[in-house]
């Protein structure tokens, strides 16, 4: 499983896709909804979430009755068919839900088509002693039911599909609304690649109309023994108390600090790749700068060679009016900022475009030097806009980048080659992912060591989930027998 990706071979993929695009593989080919693509009906896609649910433990009992090897079969077809169609869901997913980069997305399915781990994740343990041996296996909960987000809908249901299956679950989704139709695509792909070796032809399976309704039916079906959730804050809360076990990974805000040991030409770079992926849907994406103020010239400086557009503070604040939403009380006040969906994800040509500026397709990510409480610091916007604060030392970066991070604890980064100070900031902000001297990405094994996963459980503590996440721990204890020494 350890696929260490060059640059190279990221450009090529990024390469291959781009020739792919305009091609009639992509979502221009024809019509499509949720159940239904350019003609062809979807597999495992119900008008009742009752159905679905059923369907989706008809699926979970085939799979018991398989072998391990029988399992990795099934998700063997699943790579395989999501490396295929990699280009047709990142096209469809910014067709349907306006937001991303279909160059992105595609590699982002080719990620978790290579690097989500299979049964391997699965493994057992033996203790042995003068009272026997007592075995832990890691078993199936049953049927899962999987709440997936807008952002990344297409990759977390392939990716949730094969860590569940691998574990020996079955699966049902309750999709995002905004992104149904991508994401039952994906169901019905995994559903075609089980059904291309032999497995059920309904092996997981969705809903026309996912709503909240149909997801209340999830939480209280006796046959979903496990919920998980991706997706923010709401969401996170609704599965936490449904009263059954639940995985919950929720928002984050990643911060970022750039101190002055720095290599600050690498540190722009990676920080506006990883800004830009995939227009910053990605949870884990960097979305706010602490710099410090000797090195923040030079940060900057070197930002603008990497297709940044620099805005002034009052202009900061007119595309922050733009981007963020107020929630006023009965009397008019401002309570809250909420994100415009009609911006999140979008490409920065098209956000600047909104306050009437014109810029090429080379700008794609918006910087600007804000004090700590601007909203570009503070809201999780998903966009690609850059707040960047500057910091007198390491002891006022961590304090303020803890404190953007709002204690989600979910992903933080760093620039610096001082050991003293990456400890200290890994140890203070607490995060399930801390990324150092490289682009965000680098923490769900883009360019970085590790398994990928679209499923980052923070609040819940599973971290960055596999197969092995989604079981339940099952002892046997063999008494006074079976030890051989
Ligand atoms: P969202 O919160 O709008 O929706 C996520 C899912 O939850 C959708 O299917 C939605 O229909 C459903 N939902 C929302 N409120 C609900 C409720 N009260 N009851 C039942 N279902 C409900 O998320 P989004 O905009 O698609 O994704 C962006 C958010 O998700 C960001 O906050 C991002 O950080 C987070 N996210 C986290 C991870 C992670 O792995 N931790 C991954 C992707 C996205």
């Amino acid at each position: 499983m350890a696929i260490n990706w060059t640059e190279a071979q990221i450009n090529e993929i990024v390469g291959a896709v781009l020739k792919e695009i305009g091609n009639e593989k992509t979502a221009a080919c024809g019509t499509w909804n949720s159940t239904s693509y350019c003609g062809r009906k979807l597999i495992g896609i119900y008008a009742d979430m009752n159905d679905a649910i059923a369907a989706a433990n008809e699926g979970y009992k085939a799979v018991r009755a398989m072998s391990v090897a029988e399992r990795e079969k099934l998700i063997t077809a699943i790579r395989t068919l999501t490396r295929e169609e990699a280009s047709v869901m990142a096209a469809l997913g910014v067709a349907e839900t306006k937001m991303g980069r279909v160059d992105h997305k595609t590699a982002k399915h080719i990620l978790v088509a290579d690097k989500t781990p299979g049964t391997e994740d699965i493994k057992a343990e033996a203790i042995t002693g003068d009272n026997g041996l007592t075995l832990t296996e890691m078993a199936p909960f049953g049927v899962v039911g999987s709440i997936t987000p807008s952002t990344n809908p297409s990759e977390t249901v392939i990716c949730n599909s094969i860590g569940m299956i691998a574990a020996g679950n079955g699966v049902v989704f309750n999709p995002h609304p905004n992104a149904i139709s991508t994401s039952n695509y994906a169901v019905d792909l995994v559903n075609r690649a089980s059904a291309s070796v032999g497995g059920p032809e309904v092996l997981v399976a969705s809903v026309v109309k996912p709503t909240m309704e149909t997801a209340q039916v999830m939480y209280k079906s006796p046959l979903i023994r496990l919920l998980v959730c991706t997706g923010g804050p709401g969401v996170v809360k609704a599965v936490l108390s449904s009263g059954k076990k639940a995985i919950g990974a929720g928002a984050g805000n990643p911060p970022v600090i750039v101190d002055d040991t720095a290599d600050i030409a690498k540190a722009a770079k990676d920080i506006i790749d990883g800004c830009t992926f995939d227009n910053n849907l990605p949870c884990i994406a960097e979305k706010e700068v602490f710099v410090f103020n000797n090195v923040a010239d030079q940060l900057i400086d070197g930002m603008m060679h990497h297709g940044c557009y620099k805005l002034t503070l009052q202009q900061a604040d007119a595309l922050a009016d733009i981007v963020l939403d107020k929630v006023k009380d009965d009397k008019g006040n401002v309570i809250k900022r909420v994100v415009n969906r009609d911006c999140v994800g979008r490409d920065a040509k098209v956000l600047l475009a909104k306050m009437g500026i014109t810029v090429g397709d080379d700008i794609r990510c918006i910087i600007a030097e804000v004090p700590f409480e601007h909203l570009f610091v503070q809201e999780e916007l998903m966009m690609p806009i850059l707040g960047i604060v500057r910091v007198a030392n390491i002891d006022e970066a961590i304090d303020k980048a803890c404190k953007a991070e709002h204690g989600n604890r979910h992903t933080a980064h760093m620039h610096s080659k001082n050991i003293d100070n990456l400890s200290r900031f890994a140890k203070a902000v607490e995060t399930t992912i801390f990324v150092k001297n490289a682009p965000s990405y680098a923490g769900i094994g883009f360019g970085g060591e590790g398994h990928t996963t679209f499923t980052i459980a923070g609040p819940t503590g599973e971290g960055i989930t596999s197969a092995r996440s989604f079981t339940r721990r099952r002892r046997c204890v063999m008494a006074d027998s079976f030890r051989i020494i």
